[in-house]
Parts: C-alpha cells; structure tokens; sequence
C-alpha cells in the first residue's frame, strides 16, 4: 500500500538566499537545525519520548507476522520537510533522509535532502547521483523534478544556474522504493536492497552522489552486478525514520527514539544502511569503548554472541594495528540472503552463516565478521574505488582475517591460508567489468590481492609493514585512496624499488603472474 502522502520534488538552487522548494519555509539563522527537524503540523504527534531503543520481542518467533501500518502511523507520518536552509557552510556533503518505512508493505517514501558547497574550481552544470536500485524497473520511482535524467543507476541533475566554486547548492529529492524480493540463496551486489521472509535489508539504496573529478566532472560507472559496483565519497548523515514502533531497526550512528521517530546521526559516512525485523533480538557489548550492538534472529543467540566477541576482538585489534576505529559504535545484523556486506558502522553478515554456525573454530560466520569489521577502516575510513579498483580495500580486508587468526587462533594459519588459497591467480588490479562470475573476482581480487598484501610484508618486515599501514590509513582518513597512493606510501616505508613485488601482481608490470 503506497503511502498517502503528498511530496513535491525539485532541485533547488541556492546562492545568496534561501529556497525551500518542497515547503515554504524560511527561517532564520538560529533556527537552522530546528528546521531540520520534523514539520510542524498538528497531525504529528508522539507518544513518550524515550532516548533509549528497546529491542522488541516476538511472542511468534515461529511466524511471519504481516502487519498492516496502523492507521495512526499513517497520519502522523510527516509531510515533506523542507530543505533546510544552509546559513552554514558545511564542511562535508550533509544527507538528510526523512524515511517511512511501512514493513508489511515492502515500501519506502523517502524526502532526502543533499546539501553541500561547490569546494573545487569547476563551476557545476550539473551534479550526479548514483542509484543502484535504478537498474530494477519498478523499484526506484523519482518524484518529477526538473533537469532530472536517469541512464543507468546515474541520476543527473541539470543545474538552471551553475553552482560556482564555493557557492552552496541544496538539493531535494522525494521518491518511493518498492523493495523487492531476496531470498536467502542471493548474493550481493544484487540482494543487498531485499526483503526476506522476515528482514529487510536496505544497502546501496539511496541515491549518493558521486565522486567529483577536479577538471573532468562527476565520476559516472555502469551498474555490474560483481563486487560492489559503488563509488562513495564521504558525507554526514541524519536520518529520520518512521515505521511501527514493532518493527526492530537495526542502524548505525548515534541513535535516539521519540515516539515514532527514530533518529540516527552518522558522521563521515559513505553511505546509510539499515536493516529491519518484526523479530530481531538485541545483544550488546562494548569493545574498548566501542559500543556494539547486534541484531540476530530467534533461535540464533549462540551464533549471534560468537558474533559480537569476534567482532569486539577485531576492533581491539584492528585499532591497536591500524589506528582508532572510525565511527561511532557498530551495528551487527543478520541478514536475508547469502552475502554479507560492510557499509558505515553497520555490517550485514550472512543469514547462511548464522544457520551453518555449530561452534566450529573454522566458522564461516568469524571470517565473515572480521572481514567485514575490517572494512570499517579499509572502506569506511579510506575510502576507494570499488568498482575500478577494488583490489584496495578487498585485499587488506582478506588480510586482516588472517592477522586475526594470527593473534586470537594461530593453529588456524595454516587452514586460512589452505582453504582459501588453493586456486588463486591472476592480476589483482581488474576492474570489476573484468569478471563475470563473482567466484573469479573473489579469487583473484581478493585472493591474489591479500598474497600480495602478505609479500608486501614480508617485503617490508612486520615493523615497517605496520607502520605503511597507519600511514596508509592516515593518508587516506575520509578520502578515496587510489592504487598510485598505495604504491608511493609503500615506496616512502623502504629505501628499495618495490618495482619488482608490483609486476609480479599487477597487470601493468608487465611480467608473469605467479
Ligand atoms: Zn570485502
């Protein structure tokens, strides 16, 4: 059942003044957050304000409950919040998304706000987003707005003006998702925005704009559906999400509830993930300060616990090894599908994982979780290429499992190295245009990469190979890191030519592929 409500879509452009296109409202300077914050309108109202989110416990673990959006949560959903003006230059790209979530209906109404300033010597025409729900007819359905084109999952928006260097734009874009089907055999990239028989999962669902090339304009890629065929440069979330108060949302950030609201702030994020169930359960833990929350099924408590402590050990770790971890808090959810995926302070781990998990020490559902927590740095913190080259963060994710078996299950080294290793070659700097089938991607790109990430380790030794790491790390702190970066931090860390341990991995050095 499509939501009742009435949004106006446009693309605003701001330059001296304030224009909110959605709804006239312009306020002053001091009510700039205030304006952010839910319209005013005598339909909303709330029930007690509580900080705290409380898990919700089904009474039918068994079932899948359908549950019709109550009525009073349809006439309190919120009317389309103006664009808030922007009296404050904001120093990152700021997203504002204003969700209703209606479970039993596999729908989404969304008003997203993308505010940002012109920081580069371009004028911009135009400023483009990338949509992966795009690629589905039916899925992604955009509010008409003017100057708008979709080719592809490429959404572009015509500038009637251009933005100069260091002027503010202010973007509003209204739309519906239907979400389609995953079902517990999918794999990511396609599964990642899904609704199971008892999750939803919500990845690469927004529209994100995409990188912006100094002197060559907006980076534009074709969809494939192998790896993860997204761009994302950093931005400040702030969500706002309506659903019935029984559906338990599993999200990142700093998170606060008030009524039907639920807000969640996530900073210097690539994007915003969530996932939702009637049934989640909620276990907590706090790894070194680092609060972890994690969202797992009835009946998978075990597995769901054996989660949250290899997780709380790989951020103890990985912040010792590679630098303080880079967002706030972690959320942990047992997803609908096969796959499992890393986004900004949230990993989606396989449902598949967590049904095989019987405690052995070779569990798929550790390696999963420390590859994905390990993303947390080599995707969230520095950023790069996915989809031209994903070697960057997939390599030291791969690597940083076997750094985990290392310290915390040294007898398994040797199975880590046996059962993923077996069949791996290839140069690992492809594309992902350069596979078909995410099986050769994952062996070569993530195989071959972390052979190669270990070479550079030994290549350096264990002190030197660290300390590249941090300076990578550093470096790449809230930018998109490219293959040339790697290679000259590495260079900086030894007085030889790396030359050589290159071309023996990468297509471009011109020598055979061990
Ligand atoms: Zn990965």
């Amino acid at each position: 059942m499509a939501s009742p409500l009435r949004v106006v879509a446009c693309a605003t452009l701001l330059l001296a003044s304030v224009v909110a296109c959605a709804v006239s409202s312009v306020r002053g300077p001091n009510t700039h957050r205030a304006s952010t914050e839910l319209p005013a309108t005598q339909e909303i109202r709330y029930d007690a304000p509580s900080t705290a989110i409380t898990p919700v416990v089904s009474s039918h673990p068994g079932l899948l409950r359908v549950r019709r959006v109550p009525a009073s949560v349809e006439a309190r959903v919120p009317r389309p919040v103006p664009a808030p003006p922007l009296l404050e230059l904001p120093g990152l790209p700021q997203v504002i998304l204003n969700i209703v979530l209606n479970y039993p209906d596999r729908h989404l109404r969304v008003t997203q706000h993308i505010r940002l300033v012109n920081a580069t010597d371009d004028p911009w025409d135009e400023i483009v987003f990338s949509v992966p729900p795009a690629r589905t007819p039916g899925v992604f359905m955009l509010d008409p707005i003017a100057g708008a084109t979709m080719e592809g999952t490429m959404l572009t928006l015509t500038m009637t003006t251009p933005v100069l260097p260091g002027e503010p734009v202010s973007i509003t874009l209204a739309y519906e998702i239907n979400i389609p089907d995953v079902s517990p055999t999918d794999g990511h990239p396609e599964g990642n925005l899904g609704a199971g028989e008892r999750v939803i999962q919500m990845g690469d669902w927004h529209p994100t704009l995409v990188p912006y090339l100094p002197g060559l304009g907006w980076q534009r890629w074709s969809y494939h559906a192998i790896g993860d065929p997204v761009i994302y440069p950093i931005a400040d979330y702030d969500v706002r999400l309506y659903a019935d108060p029984s559906i338990v949302i599993a999200a990142p950030g700093v998170a606060t509830r008030q009524g039907l609201l639920r807000r969640y702030e996530l900073q210097q994020a690539r994007s915003f993930a969530l996932l939702a169930s009637p049934d989640y359960r909620l276990l907590e833990a706090d790894a070194g300060g680092i609060p972890l929350r994690a969202y797992v099924l009835p009946g998978y408590a075990g597995a769901g616990q054996h989660a949250v402590d290899v997780a709380s050990r790989a951020i103890l770790q990985f912040s010792d090894l590679f630098g303080p971890y880079p967002t706030d808090g972690l959320v942990i959810a047992q997803n609908a599908y096969s796959g499992s995926m890393e986004y900004s302070g949230l990993i989606s781990l396989s449902r598949q994982a967590f049904e095989v998990y019987r405690g052995s020490p070779q569990a798929l559902l550790t390696r999963l979780t420390v590859h994905e927590v390990a993303h947390q740095w080599w995707y969230g913190a520095v950023g790069s290429d996915q989809v031209h080259e994903p070697w960057l963060d997939e390599a030291l994710a791969r690597y940083s499992e076997l750094l985990y078996y290392e310290r915390y299950a040294p007898d398994l080294v040797d199975w880590w190295w046996a059962a993923h290793f077996a069949a791996v070659d290839g140069a690992i700097d492809g594309s992902i245009y350069d596979f078909d089938t995410s099986y050769d991607y994952i062996r070569q790109v993530y195989g071959q990469g972390a052979r190669f990430i270990h070479d550079v380790r030994r290549w350096l030794g264990d002190e030197q190979f660290f300390a590249f790491l941090r300076a990578y790390r550093d470096a790449g702190e809230g930018r998109l890191m490219g293959t040339d970066d790697f290679v000259t931090i590495l260079q900086a860390h030894s007085e030889r030519d790396p030359a050589p341990l290159i071309g023996r991995y990468f297509s471009a050095g011109g020598l055979p592929i061990e």
